[in-house]
């Protein structure tokens, strides 16, 4: 259970989810390509390295900044949490976990493709769902790119193939879409927007569109019940509230990724 290989994808994890916060940080703010260093977000002071080690430096701080003593987000540690065990089930989704970290040239090169494409979507799914969940926006930045990365990730990937990859991109795309577009049409306002069709559009080329109706039937359910607990747990909260969706569409789609039950095998 805990191997070397699973231990060391957990510090990996946690130090990369740790550089994942610097994007959720940086990419909404427009400073991304900005000053290397780690500053402190209440007084601007620049962090130094050993007190900027993942999850430990948060421990031993007690969740407060050693500069102006104000209080660090849990939510950095919790995404540095999160990437180390989303990285972990990869890992055992992979069947790699048995393989000790002295033996990793017995992982051929097709199983090294897909754990780099199950790492680089995992990432792209923590980001755009925490930046989602702050600013109510999935960045383009984030999303287009994604989207046009497709054809590498079909050329690359050993079972993905052309026609499962690009019709998940026009499927993904064309369901959210005309999903708004009725939605607009029935109440004559917003409400699913533009940025969660593009992710899904994404996921459906990096997936294959098979992956779509399991996506979306993990994502509204979970959606639906997290909106239950909301609207029941505060009644004031009225049903116009916007609830992002974009981070149920990627708890979707990890489910779908790293589930080793897949989807219809469960149902039928
Ligand atoms: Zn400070």
């Amino acid at each position: 259970m805990f191997t070397s290989t699973v231990l060391f994808t957990f510090t990996f994890g946690l130090i990369w989810g740790s550089f994942l916060n610097v994007c959720i940080y940086r990419i909404p703010r427009g400073i991304f390509w900005g000053s290397s260093r780690s500053f402190c977000p209440h007084c601007k002071k620049e962090i130094p390295f050993y007190l900027n080690i993942p999850l430990l430096s948060y421990i031993f701080l007690l969740g407060k900044s050693a500069c102006c003593k104000k209080k660090i987000s849990p939510e950095y540690p919790l995404v540095e949490i999160l990437t180390a065990v989303l990285l972990v089930l990869l890992i055992f989704r992979l069947r790699l976990q048995g393989i000790s970290i002295f033996q990793l040239h017995y992982i051929s090169s097709k199983e090294w493709l897909r754990l780099l494409h199950g790492f680089l979507f995992i990432s792209i799914m923590v980001v755009t769902s925490v930046i989602d969940f702050h600013f109510m926006i999935i960045p383009d930045k984030i999303s287009i790119p994604g989207i046009f990365m497709t054809p590498l990730v079909i050329l690359l990937h050993p079972e993905l193939s052309w026609k499962s990859g690009l019709l998940g991109i026009l499927l993904g795309g064309g369901f959210i879409f005309a999903l708004a577009w009725f939605y607009h049409f029935l109440r004559k306002k917003e409400g699913i927007g533009m940025g969660d069709a593009k992710l899904l559009a994404l996921m459906g080329g990096w997936l294959g569109y098979e992956a779509l109706f399991p996506i979306l039937f993990y994502s509204s359910l979970s959606g639906s019940l997290i909106g239950i607990i909301l609207l029941s747990a505060q009644k004031k909260l009225s049903m116009k509230a916007a609830i992002p969706f974009g981070p149920f569409l990627a708890l979707g789609a990890l489910i779908q990724l790293l589930s080793p039950v897949s989807f219809w095998s469960f149902f039928l």
